[in-house]
């Protein structure tokens, strides 16, 4: 199968509010550029340094979708280009985020990280931490940062009725930050949830973006650390 084929087989079973997020971590540009000449202008990336050579590489209507666990000292390296910041798990990244994002004159849009997974090693708020902040007064005067929505992973588990409830309660979170503090907001609108195993479950679950590789662009050839 090419990666056209993929990317079409992947779209026919998306909802059209479902965007497509293809994550090319670890694929050489010329892949990308192969999904690029049939359109997909989304991609997601889990290494600073990574996104930074491909950026400078490839067309520059793609949008990068940072994806990976950001270190604040790099920030600033993607600060100028990227589009999305889906993994804000602290109060310190989101208030490094608009520090840069106010040296360079710009909003980036950020989603909140909640943990919903069994597994220790994902990264992730509670729901508890992130009342706070959104409570604090520090935060209303953050302002070259936007929260578009939330990001959530899964457990890695074949127990599909895990899974699902594991999105569930991220829509949950979702719905009550919306009515909480976003109800006039009509940026927060994201739920970026589902990856190429479990991305059926996300979408039957409320997913309004699908993060996929492997399905895409074929497996990674290294296992990936927690
Ligand atoms: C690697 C990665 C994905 C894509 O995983 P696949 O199983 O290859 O689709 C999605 N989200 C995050 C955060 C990732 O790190």
């Amino acid at each position: 199968m090419s990666i056209a084929e993929n990317i079409e087989k992947v779209k026919a079973n998306l909802p059209e509010n479902v965007r497509l997020v293809a994550v090319s971590k670890t694929k050489p540009a010329e892949l990308l550029l192969e999904a690029y000449d049939c359109g997909q202008r989304s991609f997601g990336e889990n290494k600073v340094q990574e996104m930074v050579w491909k950026f400078d590489e490839l067309p520059k209507d793609i949008e990068w979708h940072f994806i990976g666990h950001l270190q604040t000292n790099k920030i600033k390296y993607i600060a100028p280009f990227v589009h999305l910041i889906h993994g804000v798990d602290s109060f310190k990244l989101l208030k490094s985020i608009d520090a840069e994002a106010k040296k360079v004159g710009r909003i980036i849009p950020c989603l909140l990280q909640f943990h919903i997974a069994e597994e220790e090693t994902k990264f992730g708020l509670s729901m508890q931490e992130a009342t706070e902040m959104l409570n604090s007064a520090e935060f209303k005067v953050l302002g070259n940062v936007k929260i578009s929505g939330v990001m959530g992973m899964a457990t890695y588990t074949d127990d599909e009725n895990q899974i699902r409830k594991e999105f569930a309660n991220l829509k949950k979170n979702f719905e009550k930050l919306k009515s909480e503090f976003f109800t006039a907001n009509f940026d927060f609108k994201e739920i970026s949830m589902g990856m190429s195993g479990d991305y059926l479950i996300a979408i039957a679950e409320g997913s309004t973006m699908v993060r996929i590789g492997s399905t895409i662009f074929g497996e990674r050839n290294y296992s990936l650390k927690p």
